[in-house]
């Protein structure tokens, strides 16, 4: 829109016509004169309608949460009627036209409001409306914030950008996967990636050495209030590391960053917890290290958890890894897991980023041995041919200079939630899914049409009653 004035840059202007353009928040219908509060992206400002002005007949008309443009005069408004401590409580826009851009039925709820209390039916059907609140606009564009100021720090750390796919193979990272039907091969099937991490250590035997990748990771796992099907996370891999190089870099970007966005951290350096130490003075290896008065202000508590058990009994009484089958035991135990024995006290490198209770990161150390690997999948009972089927590709790539590496994934969406002191992962997604895995304002999941399914060569079974 040519010449249009941002609301926030309005008091700039003071004394000249400008054009404005958003959506009308407030609607105050007094007869005579009506007063619109008019928001965009930057900001509201209030607008008023005179008797004498040309737009009267098209305010009558215009309704709440419509999109207007607006053309009127910046004035300062009487000393008896400034609004302290209100963005633009000392300017109004006096309205010469309003023209409807859009016009809005009667939204379904108040956006003005804290959305917050509203059904979560309601508020995924009409998600563009509940986006338009000013939390949810705070939320998104802090997360936004969140990931540009970590993009901007690994680029200055000389890291490089790299995407990897979507349509992948499954992986051995512990939870059930989303499959995708292939029509070029009836009956395969890929699976959505559940992290990024067999391709980011392919991308350290391929020489890229420092890697990042806002990354989309897609798990099957019950939905919880911190735990969703997808989330993204700032996937991160480096050659040549030990663990205490990849915690620094973390602690150093994760300082900077919540810094820059006016966070208050509790502790810096970040304290450390072995798993063991975690375990006995909170019973848990997340925790909350805030006291009442530091929760109440937001305050941030970082910590790191290190020294973790490498595997832990499954229920049918065989070891599995409890984080990550791709770490690195600590250089102390690799003999015993390379000699399958003492078991239940091998730690591993593995790192857990916690704040305020939630964990917020996790990553660790690699084996870029394939001896080492091959001794963690038998250590998991795998035989030979079960370990060539999972990991074969990852044990041949190991046999081609392998540089150390690790890495870490930082959870986009649990540390905004942590950031912005919200319950709910869906309070930072612009649209989430609803508690029974339903999307928000479109409808998936829904059953294929028959021409879709026989394109996949895919049978449903009829639910029998
Ligand atoms: N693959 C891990 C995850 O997605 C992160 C990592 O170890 O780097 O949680």
């Amino acid at each position: 829109m040519k010449n249009r004035v941002y609301i926030n840059q309005l008091r700039e202007h003071i004394g000249n016509t400008v054009i404005i353009a958003g959506w009308v928040s407030v609607r105050r219908d007094q007869g005579k004169m009506v007063f619109f509060d008019i928001r965009d992206m930057t900001g509201t400002v209030q607008t008023v309608v005179l008797t004498k002005s040309p737009a009267l007949e098209s305010a009558k008309q215009t309704s709440r949460e419509s999109a207007v443009a607006i053309t009127g005069i910046v004035n300062k408004r009487p000393e008896k009627n400034v609004m302290a401590g209100v963005q633009n409580g000392d300017i109004e826009v006096s309205v010469e036209k309003i023209e409807i851009l859009g016009a809005s039925d009667a939204p379904p709820f108040e956006i003005i409001e804290d959305t917050s209390m509203i059904s979560e039916e309601v508020r995924l059907t009409y998600r563009y409306l509940d986006l338009r609140s000013e939390r949810m606009q705070r939320n998104i564009r802090s997360r936004s914030e969140f990931v540009r100021l970590c993009r901007e720090y690994l680029f200055n750390a000389m890291f490089t950008e790299i995407e990897t796919p979507l349509l992948t193979e499954s992986t051995p990272e512990g939870s059930r996967d989303f499959v995708v039907p292939s029509r070029l091969h009836p009956g395969s099937f890929y699976a959505l990636p559940q992290s990024p991490q067999q391709y980011k250590q392919l991308l350290m035997v391929a020489g890229m050495e420092r890697y990042f990748q806002i990354a989309r990771a897609v798990r099957d796992e019950d939905l919880r209030a911190d735990r969703g099907f997808e989330h993204s996370q700032i996937d991160i891999e480096m050659s040549f590391v030990e663990q205490e190089d990849v915690m620094a870099l973390v602690e150093t970007m994760i300082i900077e960053v919540a810094e820059k966005m006016g966070k208050v951290l509790k502790q810096k350096p970040f304290p450390r917890f072995t798993y063991a130490e975690a375990m006995e003075k909170f019973g848990a290896d997340k925790f909350d290290l805030r006291d009442d008065e530091e929760k109440s202000k937001g305050i941030l508590a970082f910590a790191w958890v290190h020294r973790f058990p490498f595997f832990e009994k499954t229920d049918g009484g065989d070891w599995t890894f409890t984080h990550n089958p791709f770490s690195m035991p600590l250089s102390e135990h690799i003999d015993d897991v390379l000699a399958g024995k003492n078991t239940e006290n091998i730690l591993t490198a593995q790192y857990d980023l916690v704040c305020n209770g939630h964990e917020t990161g996790g990553g660790s150390i690699r084996s870029h041995r394939p001896d080492i690997l091959r001794a963690v999948y038998k250590t998991m009972g795998y035989d030979d041919a079960r370990i060539e089927q999972s990991v074969g590709h990852m044990l041949e790539a190991f046999r081609y200079g392998a540089p150390p590496h690790g890495g870490i994934a930082i959870g986009i969406e649990r540390m905004l939630m942590t950031v912005m002191g919200e319950n709910y992962l869906r309070e930072v997604q612009a649209f989430p899914m609803t508690r029974g895995g339903q999307t928000a304002v479109m409808k998936a999941p829904k059953p294929l049409s028959d021409k879709q399914l026989s394109e996949l060569g895919l049978e449903i079974k009829k639910k029998t009653k």
